[in-house]
């Protein structure tokens, strides 16, 4: 396995002594990451989030207890599993652990077939949810996320650009004439289209922070955070020309013979409010520019 490829795990305990017998097991298999105390752990488990977390019960500053509800509590890191790591005599507390939201217990003094055999199976599991997580925001045919990952970036975004005070874009995107190539080639090359067209986009919004999706059948959408209308201009009139450098034959030879999108645009500054209504009205907003842009033509892009 590629050193990239490699799950991580963060171990916290205050005593060298044991993190290094954890470190010895794993560190042949595992990307390990270490802490000295809770606190130190929750800072690194949000800084770059490891796909399992050994914890020490008994730590000073904070303990392993304190540390596991945090990290239960928090967005970014509640899905992480946590094994506790806990000496012998401390057994009685087991239940106080699973009750907070531990997977499982390993005990001191370790025995290493035992501690790689109990992180392997919480691997295993993280990776299976990992990728399920993944499945379901991702759309099966053109490998782009889907509608549901637009309304939770969505969300995300507004709410972002609410306390950061900074404007917000978002396209609605629709292939022209798509009926007439379905129509034209086939559903197989349709879908094959859809696609390519798909794939220009994603290469085409490529700035940390921007989103493209696909909104159903052949409409695409994207969010630009922190971008205005004429910035979202620029960006629109790209992906446009984009979609139409890939010069698809279209049967329909109006507006040119290739396939083209048109792109509706709105931009607003979110002051506030609930992000469903917000959703509701920037999408009515968009919608309108991109049946402006087809009554006007096809291939462009309108906006508001
Ligand atoms: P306009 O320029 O006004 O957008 O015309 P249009 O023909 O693109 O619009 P219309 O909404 O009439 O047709 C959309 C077509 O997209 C009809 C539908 O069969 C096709 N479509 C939607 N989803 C898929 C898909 O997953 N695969 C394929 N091949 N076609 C799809
Ligand atoms: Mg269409
Ligand atoms: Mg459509």
């Amino acid at each position: 396995m590629q050193e990239k490829d490699k799950q991580k795990i963060l171990i916290a305990d205050d005593e060298r002594f044991n993190l290094n017998i954890l470190v010895d097991i794993l560190k042949s298999d595992y990307k390990v990451i270490v802490a000295k105390d809770g606190k130190q752990a929750l800072e690194r488990a949000m800084s770059n989030p490891p796909d399992l977390i050994l914890l020490d019960i008994m730590m000073p500053e904070m303990d392993g207890y304190e540390a596991c509800r945090n990290l239960k509590e928090n967005e970014q890191t509640k899905d992480i599993p946590v094994i506790f790591i806990t000496a012998m005599k401390e057994e009685g507390n087991e239940v106080k652990g699973f009750d907070l939201g531990a997977v499982d217990y390993i005990t001191k003094p370790f025995q290493a077939a035992i501690v790689m055999a109990r992180v392997k199976t919480q691997l295993k599991m993280k990776w299976q949810a990992d990728m399920l997580r993944k499945m379901a925001s991702i759309d099966g045919l053109t490998e782009i996320p889907n509608r549901q990952k637009f309304e939770e970036v969505f969300d995300r975004e507004w709410r972002r650009a609410v306390r950061k005070k900074t404007p917000l874009s978002v396209l609605l995107m629709d292939i022209d004439f798509f009926k007439q190539y379905n129509d034209a080639y086939g559903h197989g090359r349709g879908d094959k289209c859809l696609k390519a067209v798909a794939q220009a986009l994603a290469g085409t919004i490529r700035s940390p922070g921007d989103f493209v999706a696909r909104y159903g059948g052949e409409e695409f959408i994207a969010v630009l955070p922190d971008t205005d209308i004429s910035g979202a201009m620029t960006i629109a009139e790209t992906i446009r020309s984009n979609v139409e450098l890939l010069k698809i034959s279209h049967a329909q030879p109006v507006p040119l013979d290739y396939v083209t999108i048109s792109i509706g645009l709105s931009s607003v500054f979110p002051s506030g409010g609930f992000s469903d209504a917000a959703l509701v009205s920037v999408l009515a907003a968009a919608d309108e520019m991109l049946y402006k842009a087809k009554a006007a033509g096809r291939n462009q892009v309108q906006c508001r």
